[in-house]
Order: structure tokens, then sequence, then C-alpha cells
């Protein structure tokens, strides 16, 4: 923002409280009635510019799955597009991501004879979520999947190659990327906006929203040259998006005052699996501006990452593919502590309730099976993911009770006979064989802040909700920067869904808006 502007501002909000706002504290109003009022006077306030310094018919902010499916399609529309990225380069989350996205009834599911459907889909969404999903937005990303995946292949050009599962889901459903990495279609997405015309500004950064006196979203302030982290770096200028704005800004796993602010335990202890930018202040902007934030403090620890590599690394995907093949350990006692193929927060709860690492070992044949060969190369050369001859080898260097280990290990090996687990119910897989050939890979885990659940107030055309619970004219959203679709746990794999999903919708909407002006 602008010294000038955010100075009068600031006086504009100060005075403003010190009338209507004090009021309406005093009467316990928070959120509601007067409170609301606050809210929309404030968005009010927001100070036009003299001079537009550029002018587009829809601008979208951020560079990851959702960003870049909206402007697809808004520009597909006939939208004239400027897409703004405050990193140097685009992809945010999206980019350093798995590239797995969850599918109902997709074609490999057929071919291995897994019965699924939209409504197997949901269920799984809603218990994983608690039923805190708004049903709707669940509803459509479970809906439109197929068409998504289609659109992904047909349309953009991006390559799925396999059928792989995920904790939480009630059957194998998600696919991959040819590349296990979400840049197996971000590139192809970007090079599709670019190919038909959609403009980008990189290192240009959103401050604010603009609104007219109406509280209609106009345009946004933006600094351009922006070096991150520095807020002071680059230069003030105006773009008025004559149709709509969509935000697509992804979380904020990354800063860590808001996310303290929204659930105290996550402080600087725990590191973030997300990309730096990941700071989320475009969601406060769009608060300032009269958005509705929701379900804030459900943000995600994802209990896959090792401490011994940084970042995402290469565990989570020996991890992810290996539950349900090789059990999960209390390096402590010797033995399972949690349903392996149990969602993310039950087995990130469960470490963090034992308040140290846990080891995930699998055997010769299951990992060589399940486990792509790049990730147990780059996991042993970085030391998170080490290969030892033994048990009794494993045993010794995590410090594990050997007997306890090997008992429970016979244990498991008669459950994966059975295809039963009577401890945990953990899913055993027709083709997982007992824990017995050398040699064993293995690894330490240990949660890190992976996802925000919660963010602005959507429906089910991906327009933003405003404080007086009508749709704030001008404004769309899609993506990690929206709450609602995922509650209280989102799914492995259904965020890329949601970002393409509601990415789209987001994009042909906006572009669907009249000129205001
Ligand atoms: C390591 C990792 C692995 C994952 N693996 C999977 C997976 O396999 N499957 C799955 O479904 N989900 C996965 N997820 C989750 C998923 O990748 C994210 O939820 C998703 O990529 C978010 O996409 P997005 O488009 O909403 O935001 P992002 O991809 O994060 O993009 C947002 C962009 O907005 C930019 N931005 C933010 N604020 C501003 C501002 N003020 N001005 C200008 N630009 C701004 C950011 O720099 C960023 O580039 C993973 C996440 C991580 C971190």
């Amino acid at each position: 923002m602008s010294d000038e502007i955010s100075q009068e501002s600031e006086v504009t909000r100060r005075s403003f409280l010190k009338t209507t706002g004090a009021v309406a504290a005093a009467a316990g109003l928070a959120m509601t009635g007067l409170a609301a009022t606050v809210r929309q006077a404030e968005a009010a306030c927001g100070e036009m510019p003299k001079k537009w310094d550029e002018t587009y018919d829809v601008i979208i902010v951020g560079t990851g799955f959702a960003g870049l499916s909206a402007a697809i399609e808004a520009r597909h529309a006939g939208a004239e597009v400027l897409v703004i990225e405050k990193m140097r380069t685009h992809g945010g989350n999206s980019i350093i991501n798995g590239g797995e996205m969850a599918v109902a009834g997709n074609k490999w599911q057929k071919e291995a004879g897994i019965q699924d459907s939209p409504e197997l889909f949901m269920k799984d969404l809603l218990k994983a979520g608690s039923s805190l999903n708004h049903p709707e937005l669940a509803r459509t990303i479970a809906e439109q999947s197929g068409e998504a995946l289609d659109w992904c292949q047909n349309f953009v050009g991006a390559r799925f190659v396999k059928l792989v599962f995920h904790g939480g889901h009630s059957v194998k459903r998600s696919v991959q990327t040819d590349n296990a990495s979400g840049s197996g279609l971000v590139n192809p997405l970007f090079t599709k906006a670019k190919s038909m015309g959609v403009k980008f500004q990189f290192t240009t950064k959103m401050e604010r929203l603009i609104t007219s006196k109406e509280g209609r979203v106009v345009g946004l302030e933006i600094r351009k040259g922006y070096k991150f982290p520095d807020d002071r770096s680059g230069k003030a200028s105006f773009v008025k998006a004559r149709k709509a704005v969509v935000l697509a800004s992804g979380g904020f796993s990354q800063n860590v005052e808001l996310r303290q602010i929204q659930d105290p335990r996550i402080d600087s202890r725990f590191d973030s699996t997300n990309h730096p930018g990941a700071t989320g202040e475009a969601t406060l902007a769009a608060c300032q501006a009269g958005a509705m934030d929701v379900q804030m403090d459900w943000i995600q620890m994802g209990p896959w990452t090792s401490p011994d590599e940084k970042g995402f690394g290469h565990v989570p995907q020996f991890c992810e593919r290996l539950v349900g093949y090789g059990p999960m350990i209390d390096p402590k006692s010797g033995r399972r502590f949690i349903q392996e193929t149990g969602n993310r927060k039950v087995r990130a709860d469960a470490m963090m309730a034992l308040g140290y690492p846990t080891i995930i070992f699998g055997d010769a044949v299951n990992v060589k099976r399940q486990v792509l060969p790049h990730t147990l190369e780059k996991g042993m050369a970085n030391g998170a993911i080490k290969k030892f001859d033994t048990i009794e080898e494993l045993a010794a260097t995590y410090g594990i009770p050997l007997a306890a280990l090997k008992e429970e290990i016979a244990k498991w090996n008669s459950y994966v006979e059975k295809k039963k687990d009577p401890d945990f119910n953990c899913k055993i897989f027709p083709e997982t064989t007992p824990t017995v050939a050398a040699p064993f890979y293995a690894c330490r885990l240990w949660p890190r802040v992976h996802h925000c659940m919660g963010g602005l107030v959507i429906d089910k055309n991906a327009q933003v909700k405003g404080f007086n619970l009508k749709p704030l004219k001008g404004l769309y959203a899609a993506g990690e920067v929206t709450g609602g679709v995922h509650g209280a746990v989102r799914l492995g794999t259904c965020a890329m869904l949601d970002c393409v999903v509601f990415g789209r919708i987001a994009g042909k909407n906006a572009a669907k808006e009249k000129n205001w002006g």
C-alpha cells in the first residue's frame, strides 16, 4: 500500500472504530449486526485511485493450479486476463506438490476392478472433514472430478499415468502425473494460458482490494518489482478490473503469527512443507474489503514428513506409498500405534501426542513394488531413508526394543496373511506381502504444517461472500485461499481437484460479469 493512502485509511479506520466499532464491542456484537456494519463501512472506506495505471477484464492473483485454471477459463470466455504473482516464478505450492489428484470412477480404477462413484467420494470427504465441509462445495468437487481430469488431460495436455492410494479414502482413487509432481500439471497450464494470450506479471504483489462506495470490488492496488519478503520493495500501482478479481493466492502455512492466532499450538517449532510465499496476506486483505472467512483454525499437519530432511522432501512419497504395505512403529515401545492408512489428522495427532518421531518401514518386496525408484534413491542419498540388511540393525539404529519389534512384525505379518488388522483396522491391499525379505527400508516421521482448510467463504459459483451473507460483487476465489470445501481434514489429493474445479468455475463466472465502468 502506498504510504500516503495507508495513512489516510488508518485515520479513517481509527475514527470509525472509535465511534461505531466501540459501541459494537461494548454490546458484545462481534461479527454480527453492528459489527458487520463496521466491516462493510471499512470496506467502503477503500480509497479509489485518482487514475488507474492499467485495465483488464479479469485480474487473477496467484499462479498455482487455481489461478491458472481460472485464467484459462476466463480467457476462453473472451476476457482480457492479467495474472499477478508476487514471487519470481509461477507455481506456488502447486508446482512443488506430489501431482496426485482424486478422481472418482477413473479409467485406472475400472481397469483394476475398483468400484467407485461421486457418492462414495462425497461420503469419504464428509467423514474426513467431520461433516464440517460445506456440502454443496464438497459435492461440486466430487461430482466434477471426472470432468476436471478430462480437461487437464485433453484440453490442457497434462499426463496422468497411475493410480495411487491415500490415507482416509475408502478405495484407491487418486491419479498421479507422469513426473510424480504438481509441475506435471502446472507447467502445461502455464504454457496453455500463455498460448491463449493471458498476461502475466511476476514480482507483483497484491496489496489491497479496491472497492467502490457500494462495496463492489473494482480493482487492486499492487506493488510492482516486489522482492519477497521485503514489504517496502517495489512500487505502488493501480489495476482496474472491469469485470472481476479472482483470488487464488493459496494458504498461510508459512505465516507463523497468523497460524498461531488460529491454532496457538502450531508455533515456530513446527516447520512447514509449503513454499515460502504461503503467507496469507491476500486472505486478510480480502477480509478488510468485506469478505468473510471460515474455519481458519483447521490447519492440517502432514504426518508423513521426516525431521531428517528439509521442506516436503522425499519421505512423503515413500511413506504414503508404503502405508498398508508396511508397519508404522513407536520407537520407544517397538509397537504399532495407529492405523497406518488412517487420515492425516488421525496420524499427525497420534504422533504429536507421543511427542517424538516415529518409524515406518517396509521390506524389499513391498518397497520395490510400491515406491518409485527415484524417491528411494533421493531419500537414501539425503540420508532420510535408510537401508538395513537385518531387523536387528534397524532396531539398533532407531533405539527400538528388539524383542517387542520382532513380536510386532510377526503379528503384522499374520494380519497381512489374513488381509485383516484387528488392532487398528489398517487397510491391507490384495498385493501386500508379509514384511520378511531383506533389505528393509525405513525412515523417521514427524509432522509439518501442510494445508489450510479454512479461508474465504465462497458459494458454488466460487463467488466470495461478505459479512452481510451476500455475494461480494466483483470478487471470486478458488483453491487453498478458500474455506469450507474440506471441513476439518482435507483428504489427501483433494486440493488439486478443488483448485481445478473451483478455479475453472471462478474463471468462467468472472468473465461473465458485466463491466462496471
Ligand atoms: C509439498 C506439497 C505437496 C502437496 N501434494 C499434493 C498432492 O499431491 N495432491 C493434492 O491434491 N494436494 C497436494 N498438496 C496441496 C496442494 O498442492 C495445494 O493446496 C495447492 O497447490 C494450492 O493451490 P493454489 O492454486 O490454491 O495456491 P498456490 O499453488 O500456493 O498458488 C498461490 C500463488 O499465489 C501467490 N500469492 C500469494 N499471495 C499473493 C499476493 N499478495 N500477491 C501476488 N501473489 C500472491 C503465491 O506466491 C503462489 O504462487 C501439496 C502441498 C504441498 C505444499
